[in-house]
């Protein structure tokens, strides 16, 4: 990976790049190699919060006016430009959140999906005419889109989760200001660019970079602004939702999640080990939907266990570039030390770690061993999300316990069941507490045209993706 000079953001306002208010930035850094500088972000403010809300509020109503037909086309067009820009877009995120190169060709995939999708819905009937008591008359509803909506996005799906917040939100009408993670502004930079170069009208879709304190909270703030979409940890997303609460807006929060996978004795457990193995250490368990802990039920734990080291110790860990990358780094070395930390004082029982290799580059990155412990379910890490790669083995006595345990978290993402008693796990998923379940599938991985969120501290509970969207 060659390292280029770092590119000097600009917010993307009323379909120009503007200079920020203030002088101040911050470094955006490869997690793969401390020593290359991507960009450097601005730490935005206020005034340019200020600014995207009016050129949005400007916006809004030729673009509320514009037919859906149309809307759609320039959705259309969306996709065809991240088509035509896919590579640079996937080795973007590469380098800038150390996502290993087939995921992240994966994840522009799946953004091309996410546009048509909802350019397909926006010429879709926004309506229903209901019978009324005096026959006479023609009684029907009509939606409307909200306005302008805040959305504040994290870094570890730099493209896909602002476009499925943006793409319903454009399709519908309404125009956007998106906050990404400061540690991913750089891919959103060129998310940015390709919304220009497909012809969204200016105004539609805006761009301001900076922390959540100096621009995510001002924006939520904001008059003009009528819903927040917030994905993020369940720290802040709670905060989010206090703001919006306080202004009367409507807001959606998907947050964080400690997702179990149940393994029951009578599981394919060479199926089950490859895809537990790859729902935590994949992109070094930083996905809200990672497998951070497994249930293992009655008698095959030996079995499983020690499938699970041979795919675990089967997935390279880098470099990212490499397509046979698995692994990858952890986003920031505070990050990776911090959870290091953690494990040495962690109440658990080390089962296995596929070392770091000392040298050969992966010095410079922020790598973290992909570590298997077995220990109780009320244990700190146990409960608590890590993201990172590092799987949480608990055992349980029968399939009533297993379910037990997996609900025994405040959180209620995304779970997976393996079985081959198919008429048993039907009544099973029903007692799982997650807005996702899998059978015989890893917790990881959404079908954009499937509603998407979590339960309990995972969610706020409206849903994303899909028709679902629409509802929002
Ligand atoms: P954070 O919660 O730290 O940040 C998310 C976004 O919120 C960032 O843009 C951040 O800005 C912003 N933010 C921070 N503080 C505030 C505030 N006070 N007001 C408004 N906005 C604020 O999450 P991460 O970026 O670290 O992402 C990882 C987390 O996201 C994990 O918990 C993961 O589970 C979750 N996630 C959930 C998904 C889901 O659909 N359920 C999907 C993907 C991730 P900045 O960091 O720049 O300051």
């Amino acid at each position: 990976m060659t390292a280029t000079a770092p590119a000097r953001l600009r917010h993307l306002v009323a379909g120009t790049l503007r200079a920020s208010a203030s002088d101040e930035t911050i470094a955006s850094v490869n997690p793969s190699d401390r020593d290359d500088v991507l960009s450097l972000v601005p730490v935005g403010d206020a005034t340019d919060v200020r600014l995207a809300v009016e050129a949005a509020q400007a916006a809004l109503p030729g673009w509320r006016d514009t037919s859906g037909p149309a809307r759609a086309r320039l959705l259309h067009d969306w996709a065809a430009v991240i088509d035509a820009r896919a590579g640079e877009l996937a080795d973007a995120m590469v380098r800038e959140v150390g996502k290993p190169i087939a995921e992240a060709r994966g994840e522009v995939a799946r953004c091309i999906v996410l546009l048509r999708y909802y350019a397909g819905e926006a010429v879709r009937e926004i309506g229903e005419v209901i019978p009324a008591q005096q026959s006479a008359s023609l009684q029907f509803t009509l939606r409307e889109p909200l306005g302008v909506v805040a959305l504040i996005t994290p870094w570890n799906f730099p493209l896909a989760i602002p476009l499925w917040k943006a793409a319903p939100a454009l399709a519908f009408g309404n125009t956007v200001v998106l906050k990404p993670s400061e540690l991913s502004s750089f891919t959103a930079s060129l998310l940015g660019e390709t919304a220009m170069a497909a012809g969204i009208p200016a105004g539609v879709f805006n761009l301001v970079y900076g922390s959540g304190v100096t621009v995510g909270e001002p924006l939520i703030e904001c008059e003009a602004v009528r819903a927040v979409s917030f994905t993020g940890s369940t720290r802040v997303g709670a905060r989010v939702a206090a703001l919006a609460a306080g202004r009367n807006i409507r807001f959606q929060t998907e947050m964080g999640g400690k997702n179990v996978a149940i393994v029951l004795p009578d599981a394919d457990v060479e199926q089950a080990a490859a895809l537990v193995a790859g729902g935590a250490m994949r992109f070094a368990g930083q996905k809200c939907t990672a497998t951070s802990r497994v249930v293992v039920a009655g008698a095959v734990e030996e079995a499983f266990l020690a499938a699970l080291r041979r795919q675990v110790e089967g997935m390279p860990l880098g470099p990212v570039t490499d397509p046979a990358a698995a692994v990858g780094p952890m986003i920031t070395a505070a990050a990776r030390d911090g959870v290091s930390r953690t494990l040495v004082e962690a109440d658990a029982e080390p089962l296995f770690s596929i070392p770091v290799p000392a040298n050969g580059g992966y010095e410079r990155g922020n790598f973290l061993a992909p570590t298997v412990v077995r220990g109780a379910a009320d244990a700190d890490l146990a409960q608590r999300e890590l993201f990172a790669p590092v799987l949480w083995v608990l055992r349980a006595r029968d399939v009533d316990e297993a379910i037990s345990i997996a609900n025994g978290t405040r959180y209620g993402l995304s779970a997976s069941l393996f079985t081959r008693d198919l008429r048993s796990a039907l009544s099973y998923i029903r007692r799982i507490e997650a807005g996702m379940v899998r059978v015989n599938g890893d917790t990881t991985g959404v079908d954009p045209h499937a509603p998407f969120g979590g339960v309990k501290g995972s969610s706020s509970g409206s849903r994303e993706q899909g028709p679902a969207a629409r509802e929002f």
